[in-house]
C-alpha cells in the first residue's frame, strides 16, 4: 500500500478583505488568493463564504478512481475541499483513457492512486490530499472513512458498494453514489442517518442493478455526466450541510440519448439487512 500527503490545507487566513454585498460591509476569513482562485463560486448562494470555509475544513472520500472518480475527485479539489483521500487499488491501462479524463498516456501501468495524487497536486497544492492504492473491502473500509465528511462511492461492482454502504451507514456518514453504463448513468444522495429513506442494498432488493460497462459498454460522457452530479451533490452537501437544497434518498436515472431525467424515492425495505431496525 501507497500512501503520502502534502501540506495542509489553507483554512483561514488572518487577512481580511472588505466585501460589498446587498449594501452591507463584512469581514471575509478568506485571503486575496482564495478569493481570487475561488471567485466564481463564491458568487453562488449555495457556497459563499461560509460554504467555502467549510470546504476547507471538509474531508471527502472517494473510493473508485475510474472515469467516475477520476473525474469527481478533480472537481472536488479544484472546488477546494481541503482533505481529500483517493481510493483504488487498480493501474491505468490503455482501455481506461476512453472516459478516465483525468488520465492520459504519460500514465499507462501507473496506480491510479498516486497517478491521480500527482495531477490534483498540480491542480490545488494547497490541499492535503492521501492516496491508498488499494480496493476498498469491509475490513479496511471504517478506518479509510473514520475522519470524512462525505464518501463518494465511485465504484463499478456490487459487493464493493454494499461494503461501502454498510460502513457509511453504520458510520452515520453520507453517501454519494452514482454508476454509469450504455448511454444511462444513475445517482443516488443517501444522509446513511435517516430511518424514512433505504440504503443501497434496499435499492438492490427493488431493482435490477447493473453498473458493469465491462459488458455493456459505456460512453465516454455519460460517466462525466454522472460524475458531474454526483460531485455537484457533495459539494452542495459540504458547503451547506443538511440545509443544501439537494434531494436525499431519491434514485435518479439519466437518459443521455433523449436527454431525461426520472427519479423515485428509496424507502427503507422491511427485509433489509443492513438498515432495516425491527425497533
Ligand atoms: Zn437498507
Amino acid at each position: 500500500m501507497h500512501s503520502c500527503s502534502v501540506t495542509q490545507p489553507t483554512v483561514h487566513s488572518a487577512t481580511h478583505t472588505a466585501n460589498h454585498k446587498a449594501g452591507q460591509v463584512f469581514e471575509r476569513a478568506l485571503n486575496k488568493q482564495d478569493i481570487k482562485r475561488y471567485s466564481r463560486q463564491l458568487m453562488l448562494d449555495s457556497v459563499e463564504d461560509e460554504g467555502q470555509a467549510k470546504f476547507a475544513r471538509s474531508h471527502a472520500v472517494v473510493i473508485g478512481l475510474g472515469g467516475l472518480g477520476s473525474l469527481v475527485a478533480r472537481y472536488l479539489a479544484g472546488a477546494g475541499v481541503g482533505t481529500l483521500t483517493l481510493v483504488d487499488g487498480d493501474t491505468v491501462d490503455i482501455s481506461n483513457l476512453q472516459r478516465q479524463v483525468t488520465y492520459n498516456e504519460m500514465h499507462l501501468g501507473e496506480l491510479k492512486a498516486k497517478s491521480l495524487y500527482n495531477e490534483l497536486r498540480k491542480v490545488n497544492s494547497r490541499l492535503n490530499i492521501k492516496f491508498k492504492s488499494l480496493y476498498a473491502d469491509s475490513k479496511n473500509l471504517p478506518t479509510l472513512i473514520s475522519t470524512a465528511d462525505c464518501v463518494l462511492d465511485c465504484t463499478d461492482n456490487i459487493e464493493t458498494r454494499k461494503h461501502i454502504n454498510t460502513a457509511t451507514l453504520r458510520a452515520s456518514i453520507p453517501l454519494f453514489i452514482a454508476a454509469a453504463s450504455g448511454l444511462s448513468w444513475q445517482a443516488l444522495n443517501l444522509p446513511q442517518n435517516n430511518k424514512r429513506i433505504g440504503c443501497y442494498a434496499c435499492l438492490v432488493e427493488y431493482i435490477d442493478v447493473r453498473e458493469d460497462c465491462l459488458s455493456r459498454g459505456v460512453l465516454g460522457p455519460v460517466v462525466g455526466m454522472a460524475a458531474c452530479h454526483q460531485a455537484t451533490q457533495a459539494l452542495l452537501f459540504l458547503a451547506k450541510g443538511f440545509n443544501a437544497d439537494i434531494k436525499w434518498g431519491h434514485y435518479l436515472t439519466g437518459n443521455a440519448d433523449l436527454g431525461s431525467l426520472k427519479s423515485f424515492m428509496l424507502p427503507p425495505s422491511s427485509t433489509c439487512e443492513v438498515c432495516h431496525d425491527p425497533n
